[in-house]
């Protein structure tokens, strides 16, 4: 029998790195040492092991994992993730982030995260969405449009969203949208929830060379990952007269010092399953290093270290993934003056498209793409200047005033709601 539930050991661990970020902010914010606790530790966290039948009629075992990490500003938050190197330390993590990212802009979510060690690429439509049913029915427990609303992350997508959706309907015996966001708008998804992060990101990577008197005009970016986050980032900076030299997949990247042209390199994906071979090849290391204005990484945490992080020649930052950068990157790219926008805030677009898509789920009323786009440029702005005029007061780095920002804002919520009993 096929043993899915070993995953290979991550090489950051992303907890560490989430738990450190806290600390420092908690530190700058003085925050009471029992609120410290309260905030450092997951609310819940749920291990399933569950077998599936693969197409070749063998059962295979796999592991899941649903967390949620704090709950105090409304139901939890948070996307799932198929990949072969999920832990449990990593879901911890990224529930905890979605805690920040939801404070941050300020929608009344709080965190989760949710994940399953499999490789999707490696399965057929069918045993993924027998995978996905079965996963769906083991965290049915937690999850619910009340309670925690998952959310397509790294190896799932909006097919993912609508087997959830079908299979948490079936138990209830009538149809539940608002139980995901990120679905097929036939059933209930938003517009422009599919482009929201990169339309984020792209928000975020604008205001700050605003700020930085960078012309994005003519900017050039690199970005790291070719996936929802990624692609939809690179187009959409590039309709803003963004020059994208570099872009990479999980094979590798391509790299034009011209810049690519977007259309053919999806052409040429579309018909070899990578961007590599397009132009010049670049591997996913050198693609954080290659001389350009903004870099953005948009695939998986850890990827600018204290091992790189000086190596790194972009002005701007602009973390599309979430936790790319360690704590210890953060010192060293602070030292030689780039400016970084922390995932809490730049990828945070996908989260705020999903609160209206949830919104809209349960009003049975639905926005055009003009109203979506113009009301999350607005949550986007606004949190951006949130953050930048934390960061002057407090004379600190973009990310630890985001988390001062959002650290403050549970930490409220939690306080007011006092401890039960
Ligand atoms: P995706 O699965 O659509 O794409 C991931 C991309 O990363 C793919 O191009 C893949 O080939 C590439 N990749 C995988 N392993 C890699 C490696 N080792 N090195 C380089 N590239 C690699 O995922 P996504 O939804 O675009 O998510 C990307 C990142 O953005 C994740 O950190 C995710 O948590 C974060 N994020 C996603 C959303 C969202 O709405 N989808 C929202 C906020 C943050």
């Amino acid at each position: 029998m096929p043993d899915n539930t070993v995953a290979a050991p991550a090489k950051v661990s992303a907890w560490d790195v989430a738990l450190e970020q806290f600390d420092i902010a908690a530190e700058k914010l003085g925050l009471p040492q029992d609120m410290r606790q309260v905030l450092r530790y997951p609310k819940r966290q749920l291990v399933v092991h569950f077998p599936v039948r693969l197409d070749n009629g063998q059962i295979a075992m796999f592991s899941g994992y649903r967390v949620q990490h704090n709950i105090a500003r409304g139901p939890a938050k948070g996307g799932i993730r198929y990949h072969p190197d999920v832990t449990l330390d990593e879901v911890k993590a990224l529930a905890m982030w979605m805690t920040w990212k939801c404070a941050v802009v300020n929608i009344p979510y709080g965190g989760a995260k949710g994940g399953v060690v499999c490789d999707p690429k490696k399965m057929s439509h069918t045993e993924r969405e027998r995978l996905t049913r079965r996963y769906a029915t083991e965290i049915s427990v937690l999850i619910g449009p009340e309670s925690d609303i998952p959310a397509p992350d790294v190896g799932t997508d909006a097919q993912t969203m609508a087997w959830i959706t079908d299979t948490y309907s079936m138990h209830r015996g009538y149809s539940v949208p608002a139980v995901v966001t990120g679905k097929p708008i036939a059933i209930g998804g938003s517009e422009g929830r599919r482009e929201a992060t990169g339309r984020g990101v792209m928000i975020a990577a604008r205001e700050a060379a605003k700020q930085s008197g960078l012309a994005f005009a003519d900017a050039t970016v690199a970005i790291q990952g070719y996936g929802n986050v990624g692609s939809v980032a690179a187009d959409l900076l590039a309709k803003e007269g963004c020059k994208v030299i570099a872009i990479s997949d999980s094979q590798g990247g391509t790299h034009h010092p011209n810049g690519l042209d977007l259309a053919a390199v999806a052409r040429y994906k579309a018909a070899n399953g990578t961007v590599v071979g397009y132009a010049e090849k670049v591997t996913n290391e050198e693609i954080l290093e290659l001389p350009c204005d903004i870099l953005v990484p948009a695939a998986l945490e850890g990827q600018i270290t204290a091992a790189n992080a000086d190596r790194v020649k972009a002005k701007i930052v602009v973390e599309g993934a979430n936790g790319p950068t360690t704590p210890g990157a953060d010192r060293i790219l602070w030292d030689k003056g780039v400016l970084l926008l922390p995932d809490v805030l730049a990828n945070a677009g996908g989260v705020v498209v999903s609160y209206f898509e949830w919104v809209q789920d349960l009003q049975a009323f639905f926005w055009n793409e003009g109203e979506i786009n113009s009301r999350l440029e607005s949550i986007m702005v606004r949190a951006f200047r949130d953050v930048t005029a934390m960061a002057q007061k407090e004379e600190t780095d973009l990310r630890t005033a985001a988390y001062i920002l959002a650290v403050q804002r549970v930490a409220e919520a939690t306080a007011i709601r006092c401890i039960y009993p």
